[in-house]
């Protein structure tokens, strides 16, 4: 039962590797489905002091008080806002063990709110293969990639027929490689435990088109809501 009558809000959390597309999926679904889009990253790139933002930089994962004060902090100033819409969508979290507690200070903000975890999976080598194929356009700024979102004719822009450009602030060889081991050690034991502290969880496979993928989601995600009474 919702704390407040009528009113039934949801969190939802969009989890998965580095380079899976959750933040291009994110995007998509807060729209279909009347979200806010919260990405942890953006606000960590938007308000993290330098000293955290070196270690981003670096690979590493962001951890202790300091970052939680920054996210619950980023979610009190919005929450009014949030409160209109269905619900929020998260990206970029949780990723360590005390994400648990800071799900549990946010579900505080929204007494009642049902939790759905979405784990988008995709294999390793697919994973090096997504971050070594982004490219941009320079003039235009839009990002592609060779393998996932190619764009129409080879390495140039579908809108201006500018070359493409690899990005240059791309993770470079060791810092993907640090970022991955970070995920597989500390990440997805914490993913596996979220069946714990979520009403619904739901596994897919991130591989696939965008267009694949959101479609695949979309599916899941309104199955979920029916069984969750919405
Ligand atoms: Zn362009």
């Amino acid at each position: 039962m919702s704390a407040e009558p009528g009113r039934d809000f949801l969190i939802v959390l969009l989890v998965g590797p580095p380079a899976a597309g959750k933040d291009t999926q994110a995007s998509m679904l807060a729209e279909e489905f009347n979200l806010w889009p919260l990405s942890i990253g953006a606000i960590l790139r938007e308000r993290a002091p330098e000293h955290i933002k070196e270690k981003m930089k670096k690979g590493l994962l962001i951890k202790g008080e300091e970052f939680n004060n920054i996210i619950l902090s980023f979610v009190d100033e919005n929450a009014e806002k949030m409160r209109q819409k269905r619900g929020i969508i998260i990206t970029g979290f949780p990723r360590k063990i005390s994400d648990i507690h800071l799900l549990d200070d946010i579900k505080k903000r929204f007494p009642g709110a049902k939790v759905i975890a979405i784990f988008l999976d995709v294999p390793q080598e697919e994973i090096k293969k997504r971050i070594t194929g982004r490219y941009h356009c320079p003039k235009c700024g839009r990002v592609y990639n060779i393998y996932v979102a190619p764009p129409k004719k080879d390495l140039t822009c579908d809108y201006d027929g500018a070359k493409l450009e690899k990005r240059a602030d791309d993770l470079d060889e060791s810092a993907i490689n640090k970022r991955l081991e970070g995920y597989y050690k500390e990440e997805v034991p914490i993913i596996n435990s979220l069946h714990h502290h979520v009403d619904k969880f739901i596994e897919l496979s991130g591989l696939g088109t965008v267009e694949d993928i959101k479609m695949r989601i979309k599916t899941a995600f309104e199955r979920a809501l029916k069984g969750l009474g919405f």
